[in-house]
């Protein structure tokens, strides 16, 4: 098997392996990274809402680079428009006049199309966490809070087997696969030969084949093995000495009556000797009440229930009463300034919607106010006007604006004098200290049955203990 990016990560984005856009928290795109080769040269461009990445541009980045976005679509524009000019220019008959407009075309558009560029993102390592954010769902799929607790409650560990059905989207499979993993083959260290295996069931065919092919893109198929089966009626064959199962299905009790022990004289998929340990993840009560039934019936042991509820805390101080001089509807003292700055920008924001629209008017009645000319910049991004000339006077921006680029004497400037006043009287300490829960973190919350099925008692173990037990009398 070649190696993976998941098991073992390497110090930089390279090409042939998957890397994750990370564009803001909870949006994170996957990106099987192309470099331009003499028989491919294409440039793949990873297209976002923040702004477009050329794969180019992403290669060979430590990761956790802050990658800006380059605006391809006015480069092609611009390449677009000088292919036009040269055409022009060869144009015996337009030479003087293209050749000037030539001559400007860079000084003209370079900082126009840097201004253009949209965003930025971070570049991140998959991970069986980043690719839970990112993956593209073809099923409800197990998240990070209940796959590791999972993991750890059918103790996973560095060269077991697992059955995993079904697989679904293939979240828990990659999350499983890094706690099974050992090594791989040929590496020099006997120890380090590939004993881990998850072996992944599907019997939806168009998902079993998506799944099939991302194991193998992401260099897993060494240590992964998916199935096309119904587990109902096949059962988990091909599976050998596993200590470990997880069930991910909406009729799992169907599917456990397969589960029994291999050895010579039979043939199940479970370890012939060890204590074996599973998992099955039901959305609804009543399916958790038959898995935990039949697991009972079937001589399973430690039979229980439980549910992840994750949930994100978000702690902060609430200071009640002081207000805001001057301010309308502005009611309590910000507290960060992350929260200062969210306020400021909503004025400002206000602002240039009150500025466009004056301007609107102002170029209606333009000419027309005492004779002078009434016009005024708003920069939309930012809210704050810029220099013009106002009722016929031009002013400069230090007149018009304060130090901090604020119209002076306005509300924005008096939030910021207050801000800093605030921020002298040590505010952050004021107040009570509140918390409230994030309600919408993404967990798909299920019911989580455990059992436990403990090595069989065999003749020569009773033979023993009851020799044990003589002795000791
Ligand atoms: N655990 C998966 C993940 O983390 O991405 C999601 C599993 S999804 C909720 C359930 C999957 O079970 C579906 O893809 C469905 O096709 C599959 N399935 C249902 N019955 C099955 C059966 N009898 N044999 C095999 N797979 C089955």
């Amino acid at each position: 098997p070649t190696s993976s990016p998941f098991l073992t990560p390497c110090a930089t984005t390279t090409s042939n392996t998957l890397a994750l856009i990370s564009l803001k928290r909870d949006e994170t795109i996957p990106a099987l990274l192309h470099a331009p080769t003499p028989t491919d040269p294409s440039d793949p461009i990873a297209n976002t809402r923040f702004g477009s990445y050329p794969h180019s541009t992403l290669l060979h980045l430590p990761w956790g680079t802050q990658v800006a976005a380059s605006n391809v679509g006015a480069r092609e524009r611009k390449r677009g428009k000088k292919r036009k000019l040269a055409e022009v220019n060869n144009n015996p008959a337009n030479a003087s006049t293209t050749t000037a407009q030539e001559d400007e075309t860079p000084a003209q558009e370079e900082p126009a199309f840097e201004a253009a560029a949209s965003g930025f993102a971070h570049i991140v390592p998959p991970t069986p966490e980043t690719w839970t954010a990112s993956l593209p769902h073809r099923t409800q799929v197990v998240y990070t809070p209940d796959a590791s607790y999972i993991l750890q409650r059918i103790r996973a560990r560095p060269g077991d087997k697992v059955i995993e059905a079904g697989a679904g989207s293939g979240s828990f499979t990659h999350a499983a696969v890094r706690c099974v993993f050992n090594g791989y083959p040929n590496s020099g260290d006997d120890e380090k030969v590939i004993r881990g295996r998850v072996y992944s069931f599907e019997y939806h065919e168009p998902r079993f084949q998506a799944l099939q092919n991302e194991i193998k893109e992401h260099g897993l198929d060494g240590v992964v093995t998916v199935q096309h089966a119904d587990v109902y009626a096949q059962g988990f064959s091909g599976a050998q000495d596993v200590t470990a199962i997880f069930l991910d299905l909406p009729a799992p009790w169907m599917a456990m009556s397969h589960l029994t022990r291999g050895g010579p004289t039979q043939g199940g998929p479970l370890h012939s000797d060890r204590p074996v340990c599973i998992c099955s993840f039901s959305p609804c009560i009543e399916q958790a009440q038959r898995a935990a039934a039949k697991l009972r019936e079937l001589g399973w042991v430690d039979v229980g229930m439980a549910a992840v509820q994750q949930r994100r805390i978000e702690v902060r101080r609430e200071r009640i009463g002081l207000m805001e001089e001057g301010l309308r509807g502005v009611t309590a003292v910000p507290a960060t300034v992350g929260e200062a700055l969210g306020r400021l920008r909503e004025l400002e924001g206000k602002t240039a919607v009150f500025n466009a629209k004056r301007k609107k008017n102002d170029k209606r009645d333009k000419g027309a106010i005492n004779g002078h000319t009434t016009e005024m910049d708003v920069d939309a991004r930012s809210g704050t006007v810029g220099d013009g000339a106002v009722n016929g006077h031009h002013e400069n921006g230090e007149d018009m604006m304060s130090k901090k680029g604020l119209p002076s004497g306005s509300k924005q400037q008096r939030l910021k004098n207050n801000l800093e006043a605030a921020k002298a009287r040590k505010l952050y300490k004021e107040g009570r200290l509140t918390h409230r829960t994030e309600p919408e973190l993404k967990t798909h919350t299920s019911y989580l049955v455990f059992g436990m099925l403990p090595p069989e008692w065999t003749e020569e173990d009773e033979t023993k203990a009851v020799a044990e037990s003589l002795a000791f009398e």
